[in-house]
């Protein structure tokens, strides 16, 4: 079984900032980090460092920006399928992390806008009954439909993170098999149960630092986070969804309540340091998480 992860590819640059800056104000920042990120990069390098096969496709611009993707990306366990676009940006995020540990995100979304539904469908080359589809909210609604009902016709399993939400994903659902959702993404989607009404088989809320929950026909099943310090949230979603449907998908179950436990340890370890994809756990991490929850659990 392999996951095929379609989405945004970025470069992130991490300051550090007393407060978020008003309309007009000139701050001062420091540096924290510059890292790989985009919410399909995070996902698709999180489930490689797994052990589940896992094939990333996304566009990039002709740039150095993509050059510098391309080669971080290839020191990952991952096969990268990128189609270089000309005249294109490659896509860029400034995350804002304020003192108090909150933190403000701007990705520009040029590249992965213009992944067109061809390109994006050619990435499923090899792909077989049973593997899995995983989607975020970044590619154009053209693209992100033409995915869903691609995989549907191939027969595989779909997963859908509705982020950054978009008004397209609403007739969407029913090719969506999971739903990964934050407690604002669930209400502004007029809540889980609306998600299950619709077709989707199991949705997972991650509540933060309060952990998570799934939430299937058959009721609800609440997992602690683990206990850390804060030092960076950034991909932390994107950390939690790839391992929860890696270890569902290695273990060959549907989504279950072992699959958020090693979730919510990945995610831990990613919200205790700084950084996006330089804060996930590494491959020997990853064994460590996936066989110990399993063994408590
Ligand atoms: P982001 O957009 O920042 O990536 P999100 O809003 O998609 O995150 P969250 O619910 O904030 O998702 O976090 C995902 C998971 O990360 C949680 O379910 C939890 O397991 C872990 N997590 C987040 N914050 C904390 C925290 N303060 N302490 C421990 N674990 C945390």
């Amino acid at each position: 079984m392999k996951a095929y992860v379609v989405g945004n590819a970025a470069l992130d640059e991490t300051l550090a900032v007393d407060d978020f800056p008003r309309p007009g104000a000139s701050i001062f920042g420091a540096s924290l980090s510059r890292d790989l990120g985009g919410k399909g990069l995070n996902q698709a390098v999180a489930m490689a460092r797994t052990g589940l096969p896992c094939v990333f496709v996304a566009a990039v611009g002709q740039d150095a920006r993509g050059r510098e993707i391309a080669d971080r990306l290839a020191r990952e366990p991952l096969t990268t399928r990128l189609t270089q676009l000309t005249g294109v940006a490659t896509d860029a995020s400034t995350i804002l992390m304020a003192a108090a540990g909150e933190n403000a995100v701007i990705t520009t979304r040029e590249a992965a806008s213009a992944l067109s539904p061809g390109q994006a469908v050619g990435g499923l080359a090899g792909s077989a009954p049973g593997d899995l589809l995983v989607l975020q909210g970044n590619l154009s609604a053209g693209t992100t439909g033409a995915l869903l009902r691609e995989a549907r016709g191939r027969g595989m399993t779909t997963a859908m993170n509705p982020s950054p939400l978009q008004p397209y994903f609403a007739p969407l659902w029913p090719l969506v098999d999971m739903a990964f959702v934050n407690e604002g993404e669930a209400e502004a989607l007029g809540g889980t149960g609306h998600l299950l009404e619709q077709g989707v088989q199991s949705v997972v809320l991650t509540l933060g630092a309060a952990g998570a929950a799934l939430i299937t026909a058959k009721g609800q099943t609440r997992v602690a986070a683990v206990p850390c310090t804060v030092r960076d949230t950034t991909g932390a979603g994107d950390c939690f969804m790839a391992t929860a449907l890696a270890s569902a998908a290695l273990r060959g179950v549907a989504l279950d309540a072992t699959a958020l436990t090693h979730a919510t340890r990945a995610a831990a370890h990613t919200v205790a340091r700084p950084g996006t994809v330089a804060a996930f756990p590494t491959e020997a991490e990853f064994a460590d998480i996936l066989g110990k929850a399993e063994q408590r659990s």
